[in-house]
């Protein structure tokens, strides 16, 4: 999906609106995969000389857990705003995915601000405690001995805030 976006700020009158599907389900987002198609709005408006763009989509994050390798399903959400001149378009180094031609490509875009917005590490609960080394089940769902690595610091905190309430 192509917007014009030297076209608009040279030439255009009237805000523009679009929205579109975005299917994002070929690429990779550190390991995480957005399988259904994105459902994107778009809008652009001009304001002086400058283009002010807004991009918003949510997608629905598909990965694994980080500790336990347990499926994990995140709602993730893009909503951002860029205001563009004119001459930023012929700027090498600027940040949108912009053709020779000054055409945005919004697919690119949209895959860009999600890689930007979804963690690199996915957790399935925020306290996952991992695997067993012993056994290699989820901590706490096996018999194994406890490690003495288990001894975590939140452990012995929440023994002493037992002890204060007996
Ligand atoms: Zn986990
Ligand atoms: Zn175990």
């Amino acid at each position: 999906m192509q917007f014009d976006l030297r076209k608009f700020i040279t030439t255009g009158t009237r805000p523009y609106h679009l929205d579109f599907e975005c299917d994002l389900s070929g690429r990779d987002f550190s390991g995480a995969r957005v399988l259904q198609p994105v459902p994107v709005s778009f809008d652009a408006e001009l304001d002086g000389g400058e283009a002010r763009m807004t991009l918003r989509a949510k997608a629905s994050v598909h990965g694994e857990c980080a500790r336990c390798l347990d499926p994990v399903e995140s709602e993730e959400t893009v909503d951002v705003q860029w205001t563009v001149k004119q001459r930023d378009l012929d700027d090498p180094d600027f940040d949108l995915p912009l053709d020779e031609a000054g055409r945005l490509d919004l697919e690119e875009w949209l895959y860009q601000e999600f890689l930007f917005q979804i963690p690199t590490v996915l957790l399935c609960t925020e306290d996952c405690p991992g695997l067993c080394p012993v056994c290699g089940r989820k901590r706490g769902e096996c018999t194994c001995p406890k490690q003495e690595s288990d001894a975590a610091p939140i452990d012995a905190r929440l023994s002493v805030l037992k002890s204060l309430l007996n």
